[in-house]
């Protein structure tokens, strides 16, 4: 399988070099009429157009003579960043969930051509950047949708992952992350707890600082208090999920140490769906927390806790196989059932998911110099959260990729 990726990447790297891509940007001007518009970070807009030169934002002004792409009626907002998202997660052709770096019933080629429709789906649902955690698979999807060959939101990918088992020795630790930033590895991925068993502590520490020397962010899955606390002792990038957290005395003290908090609320409703303990999506109301899956309701507990601590709680939709495409639902049940003002979960998912993977300068806010990754949806999404289930224009770097007028 690593042997298939690296020589995949190879033949990619020279196709990359000789062939134009599809979506080579027009050098003149786009501008997009838009009546209500969230800059990402804070500020709501009334009326403007923006412009778009080369991918870039240039100007954001009132509304002019001429406009390309009408989106008045709708409310529109930086492209949104899924900052977990395990694109590479699919079923093969029996149907069969396969695991992380391995093939299941389907050939190599059947294999990537899943990722590509995964990463697609995920961009016609607005999301124009996503992080994943991480498949080698996801190394040639990244790169040819960046080159342009087809559609697909910008991927980051901690390629592999960083189990336990692997920390016997600091030596391994340091040939694990060595071998991950020669391979491009945009980030790396620890497991504290879960599958493996438990990262010991000084270990945990030696990782994640020896990552930051190398250049190299860190997010942490930690589930239960104790992992959390060593990811906060740690100093790493992130705790992902933490919704085993029993005192929220912790929150204030990842907000000090600047880690974001990154916790999945759809994925325990995704996983009762699977299992028939839950209606489909179509039949489900939000708001019906009591008839949810006990571990839904403890993330939404821990959830509610955090927001009220002051930490970066970045947007994750944890998307396995099946919620590609639907990663938007983890907007719903943060508004829905874990309180959060509809703007400040698409502010979690624009400007601060941008901070998060380290793009602050480059993506998730619509202001001048920033890429034109923009998304506007039917409706006003302040007073009506299922907006975001919605998208009608998706833009990446200045490309439509979606655009649907409202009707008359
Ligand atoms: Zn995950």
């Amino acid at each position: 399988m690593h042997r298939i990726a690296r020589s995949a990447i190879r033949l990619l790297s020279l196709v990359s070099l000789c062939c134009l891509p599809f979506t080579a940007l027009r050098a003149e001007e786009i501008v997009l009429r838009t009546s209500i518009l969230f800059d990402g970070v804070g500020t709501v807009l009334f009326d403007k157009d923006i412009h778009v030169v080369d991918g870039r934002i240039t100007r954001i002004e009132e509304w002019g003579e001429r406009y390309d792409y009408d989106l008045r009626g709708m409310t529109v907002t930086p492209g949104w960043i899924d900052a977990h998202a395990h694109v590479a997660a699919r079923q093969d052709r029996d149907g069969a969930h396969v695991l992380p770096n391995t093939l299941g019933n389907e050939s190599p080629e059947e294999a990537v051509l899943a990722v590509a429709a995964n990463a697609y789906a995920t961009l016609l649902a607005g999301f124009t950047t996503i992080q994943s955690p991480g498949d080698l698979l996801d190394v040639p999807v990244a790169r040819m949708t960046a080159a342009g060959f087809f559609p697909g939101p910008r991927i980051l990918t901690s390629q592999e992952l960083l189990f336990p088992d692997t920390a016997a020795s600091e030596t391994a630790i340091l040939d694990f992350l060595r071998r991950m930033r020669r391979q491009g590895a945009d980030f790396v991925k620890i497991f504290a707890d879960g599958p493996g068993g438990e990262f010991p502590a000084e270990k945990l520490s030696f990782a994640c600082r020896e990552a930051a020397a190398l250049g190299m962010r860190t997010i942490v899955h930690a589930v239960s208090q104790a992992a959390v606390e060593k990811v906060v002792a740690a100093r790493c990038g992130s705790v992902e999920h933490g919704y085993g957290i029993e005192d929220d005395a912790v929150f204030p003290k990842m907000a000090e140490a600047g880690i974001y908090f990154s916790p999945s609320l759809d994925i325990p409703v995704h996983y009762a769906r699977r299992e028939r303990e839950l209606p489909a999506a179509a039949d489900y109301g939000p708001g019906r927390i009591t008839e949810m899956p006990q571990s839904y309701r403890d993330y939404v507990e821990v959830f509610r806790q955090a927001l009220s601590s002051g930490v970066d709680i970045v947007f994750a939709s944890d998307a396995v196989a099946g919620v590609h495409g639907h990663n938007a639902d983890e907007f719903v049940w943060r508004v829905v059932d874990g309180g959060q003002a509809p703007l400040d979960a698409v502010r979690d998912a624009t400007s601060v998911a941008a901070r998060a993977l380290g793009l602050a300068d480059e993506i998730g806010r619509i202001a001048p110099g920033y890429h034109a990754d923009i998304v506007a949806v039917e409706g006003d999404l302040r007073r009506d959260i299922l907006a975001v289930k919605r998208v009608r224009f998706v833009m990446k770097a200045g490309a439509v990729h979606l655009y649907r007028p409202a009707v008359e």
